[in-house]
């Protein structure tokens, strides 16, 4: 392509937005900033959108809609959180537009619908562990695979097994010991919940089944994620927690961009360790397994029931341990339900309402 690459951000504000602006700043040739949402930081650029509101005003969603499926648009990294990603994903993949997919909720919900809408040209995920697997999954064929091994920090509470997790603080849960992000993964990644929806979204992303994939303990996050395959050999990418690495993978997709992030010293990354999941003490992996297993919107209750708990969490109204307790009850409850969109909408508005009368929330 002799012109630059046209990215429009949804969320440019966010974590990932404003690592995203940083890649596009560093590759004035390659890529180009062509639109954006909640976003200010258009200083000394040209951009084609420029769209401030609030998601779900009917002129708001219609110009993102416009965005999305502009024809000088190449490529739309989707980094608003929770559900509302869901629909613009879908319109820009409807428009035949690449989506790289920093929102891991847009998978979790409704992966079937979302990669049939991408189809053979898939998505490119901007989630670390995914964009590992990703790279080690080039050239490979889907037979060769084995197994794929998701790692998982641990979370700021798994290195303190005798933490009583009823009485920790929303300042110790948003404590992440080697990442830096938004308040509601930064919860998840306590809960282990991350990594529960980052089962569900390697399973849609790589059509894998869920029961070839694995989780493991990880605490120094240098190996972002590995591929088992069929002859017993082990492909890992490693690097420092940088997230400009997996947004430079994405975008610059099949090439790699020079420089995207300082190079990784081998010595400077210490031992590193790998340890099992203790599922008695976090079950949100097991709990994220079993909702996909079980499909009918399930996963949606999922996602939906832990954006509230956590919220309430992060409110004060809910213990740290409630938020999974919540989780499993409002699964519990939930009557199943259908796989369509209107199903999946349905199964999100219902565990919403579900978890904010219930009594569960005690
Ligand atoms: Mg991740």
């Amino acid at each position: 392509m002799t012109r630059p690459v046209n990215v429009a951000i949804l969320g440019a504000t966010g974590s990932i937005g404003r690592q995203t602006l940083d890649v596009i700043d560093r590759n004035p040739g390659r890529l180009r900033l062509f639109g954006l949402t909640e976003g200010r930081r258009t200083a000394g650029r040209t951009v084609e959108h420029m769209i401030q509101g609030q998601a779900g005003e009917a002129d708001f969603d219609a110009r993102v809609g416009a965005m999305v499926t502009d024809p000088r648009c190449d490529i739309v990294v989707v980094a608003i959180p929770g559900a509302r990603a869901l629909a613009p994903t879908l319109a820009a993949l409807g428009a035949g537009k690449e989506v790289a997919l920093a929102t891991k909720e847009v998978l979790v919900m409704a992966g079937a619908l979302v990669m049939k809408a991408a189809g053979p040209r898939g998505i490119r995920p901007v989630d670390s562990e995914h964009s590992a697997i990703w790279q080690c999954l080039w050239g490979e064929e889907r037979e060769s695979i084995r197994r794929l091994v998701i790692t998982a920090s641990g979370g700021p509470f798994w290195a303190h097994p005798d933490l009583d997790l009823d009485q920790v603080t929303v300042e110790q849960a948003l404590n992440h010991p080697r990442w830096s992000m938004g308040p509601k993964v930064t919860i998840d990644s306590a809960t282990l919940m991350n990594k529960g929806l980052e089962l569900i979204e390697a399973h849609h992303l790589f059509g894998v089944p869920l029961a070839k994939i694995s989780v493991v303990v990880h605490p120094q996050s240098a190996v972002h994620s590995l591929v088992e395959f069929v002859d017993g050999s082990l492909k890992a990418q490693l690097g420092r927690p940088d997230m400009r690495l997996p947004i430079s993978v994405a975008l610059g997709y099949p090439d790699r961009l020079a420089g995207a992030v300082p190079p990784t010293e081998l010595e400077d990354l210490g031992p590193l360790e790998f340890h099992p999941l203790d599922e008695a003490r976090f079950p949100a992996v097991g709990l994220a397994r079993s909702a996909a297993e079980a499909g009918g919107g399930r996963p949606a209750v999922l996602n939906a029931a832990n954006e509230e708990a956590v919220n309430a969490f992060l409110g004060g109204e809910i213990p740290f341990s409630a938020i999974i307790r919540t989780v499993g009850g409002t699964l519990d409850a939930f009557p199943g339900g259908g796989e369509t969109l209107e199903d999946i909408l349905e199964a999100d508005r219902w565990a919403r309402e579900y978890v904010k009368i219930s009594s569960l929330r005690t």
